[in-house]
């Protein structure tokens, strides 16, 4: 089943960052893709629907925020080859 690393869009810097948490869908989206976007419409997984639960660090304000908004959380595919983007937070 395909692997999905989770980024925020941080409200308080405009930056994303990672969740550091790995979730699991058969169905998922071949590329990077806000919840809001991939399940448009469709059911939202259990998985999915329990990181609104879960609050992001900035670590650049050191603030925490809630992941409430479906537009603001992205889903990233793992692929097999473990290829990174280029979007390390500096
Ligand atoms: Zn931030």
């Amino acid at each position: 089943m395909p692997a999905y690393d989770i980024y925020v869009r941080c409200i308080d810097c405009g930056g994303e960052h990672p969740l550091l948490m790995k979730i699991f869908l058969a169905d998922g989206p071949g590329r990077t893709q806000s919840i809001a976007e991939w399940f448009h419409g469709r059911s939202v997984p259990p998985q999915v629907l329990a990181l609104r639960r879960h609050s992001a660090l900035c670590l650049k304000t050191g603030k925490k925020f809630v992941l409430e908004e479906d537009d603001k959380v992205f889903l990233v595919p793992l692929g097999p080859d473990k290829a990174k983007p280029n979007t390390y937070d500096r």
